[in-house]
């Protein structure tokens, strides 16, 4: 049986590939050190797993409206009002199976076939697969690494046609771990304004920002791009519960709604016991979001300095995320590989490392090292590496 022309190019995330392969190799009995993961090694906070029992004794366990219970709803609202000054209502945010799901939904209900979605790269994994998913088409516009892998507004007004319909901000970025300024997504803003597109802005690293960098949304740069702004957010990153699958997305009532429509034929509703478990994260404290955010600033700290030490390596330092994108491409020539593709392939062969080649985020010279992991790890994993190195050169 042929399957359907839209799933035959699609690859899995080569994130969760080679997490796969890592595990592989560790049940084979190998001291294998995973850098490969994209999410905190944190345990969600005890209040939120509390609330969540509680939730599930209290007998929450049945469906829930589509687009999420009205009580998370307003959490959700008035964390906007809190963090970032911003007003919506309920009509205008909706609960989804994670962060990802909300980026599915909100293609489906935008994209004709061969409609456009500017995606910067280096990109995450899911945006341009997502994209070709819901039959549109991605444009990829590379950043450049001097400019911090950051797109200029003029790279934005080149790559747009009459086919473009958005463009997808993430900021702080996976894999880069860079913070665009409020400068820079006021510029980029207004040129979507001019050409009338749609502000796709990912802010699911919005609370692992370790320079004096604070987390700006296009939405709260003016009336007109908090209308031309759609966020993607959740609780995956920011609370350490990457397993619960609770994201969400705010914007427009009739994009929001037609979501929300969406998910009543696929996902019905997100899981009503993780719903309460989010619910317990905006209401409560945010005092374990700070201690990890230290944790995540510490490892960056260190890690960027060791991988330095390595030669060929440039990496300029990140702003966010938990993620380090160095360039590696004269390591990878010193050693003898014509790719980094093959370095990593090696070096996971010889040295038990599991590290992301850049090619899966549309930048082949990098790779994505994530620092969700504890410093002994991460000071084990820069001696295989140099190790490695001054074996092959
Ligand atoms: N957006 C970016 C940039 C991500 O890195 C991720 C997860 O890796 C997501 C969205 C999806 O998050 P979630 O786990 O909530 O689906």
């Amino acid at each position: 049986m042929e399957l359907a022309k839209r799933v035959q190019t699609l690859t899995p995330s080569s994130t969760l590939a080679i997490t796969a392969k890592a595990k592989a190799l560790k049940a084979e009995g190998y001291d294998v050190i995973g850098l490969g993961a994209g999410e905190p090694d944190f345990n969600t906070p005890s209040h939120i797993i509390e609330a969540a029992g509680k939730a599930m004794q209290e007998g929450h366990t049945k469906y829930t409206p589509s687009g999420g219970i009205p009580d998370l709803k307003d959490a959700i609202l008035s964390k906007m009002k809190r963090d970032q000054n911003l007003t919506y209502s309920p009509s205008e945010v909706i609960v989804t199976t994670g962060a990802k799901h909300a980026l599915f939904t909100l293609f489906q209900v935008l994209l004709n076939k061969g409609d456009e979605v500017i995606v910067p790269a280096p990109y995450w994994v899911s945006y341009p697969e997502q994209i070709k998913l819901a039959e549109g088409a991605p444009v990829i516009v590379k950043a450049k690494e001097e400019h911090q892998f950051k797109i200029t507004p003029e790279q934005l007004e080149e790559a747009i046609t009459e086919k473009t319909k958005a463009v997808i901000i993430n900021s702080p970025s996976n894999p880069t771990g860079m913070v665009y300024s409020e400068d820079e997504l006021r510029a980029i803003g207004e040129v979507c304004l001019r050409h009338d597109i749609l502000i796709i802005s990912d802010e699911i690293y919005e609370k692992l920002i370790y320079s004096n960098d604070k987390h700006v949304s296009m939405a709260q740069l003016s009336d007109k791009l908090y209308k031309q702004t759609i966020i993607i957010n959740g609780v995956s990153k920011s609370h350490s519960m990457t397993g619960w699958r609770i994201g969400y997305a705010l914007g427009r009532t009739e994009i929001i709604q037609a979501m929300t429509n969406m998910a009543s034929h696929s996902t019905s509703n997100p899981t009503s016991v993780a719903q309460y478990a989010a619910l317990a994260a905006y209401n409560g404290s945010d005092d374990e979001i700070s201690e990890m955010r230290k944790a995540f600033h510490k490892r960056l700290d260190t890690l960027h300095s060791w991988l330095l030490a390595i030669p060929g390596v440039s990496c300029e330092k990140p702003m966010g995320a938990f993620y380090l994108f160095p360039n590696v491409i004269r390591t990878a020539t010193i050693c003898g590989f014509k790719t980094v593709d093959e370095w990593v392939t090696a070096l996971l062969e010889e040295e038990k490392i599991a590290l992301v080649p850049g090619s899966g985020f549309g930048s082949p010279d990098n790779v994505r090292l994530s620092y969700a992991t504890s410093i002994d790890q991460l000071e084990e994993a820069a001696k295989r590496i140099q190790r490695f190195v001054d074996k092959h050169q």
